[in-house]
């Protein structure tokens, strides 16, 4: 089976940022490429994926 491309929608809970990116779905896992946001936060985001 090969990866889903999906459109995923991230918004930092720290700073209120939102980055809208490609990524690709692999085996239930999402990778964007996205690693921090500008505030420097890693790890508190709310993610949001759609399928295109
Ligand atoms: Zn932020």
């Amino acid at each position: 089976m090969s990866a889903e491309r999906v459109k995923v929608t991230i918004r930092c809970k720290r700073c209120g940022e939102k980055f809208v990116l490609r990524g690709r779905r692999d085996r239930g896992k999402i990778d964007t490429g996205f690693k921090m946001c500008l505030c420097s936060n890693t790890d508190e985001f709310d993610i949001e994926e759609e399928r295109t």
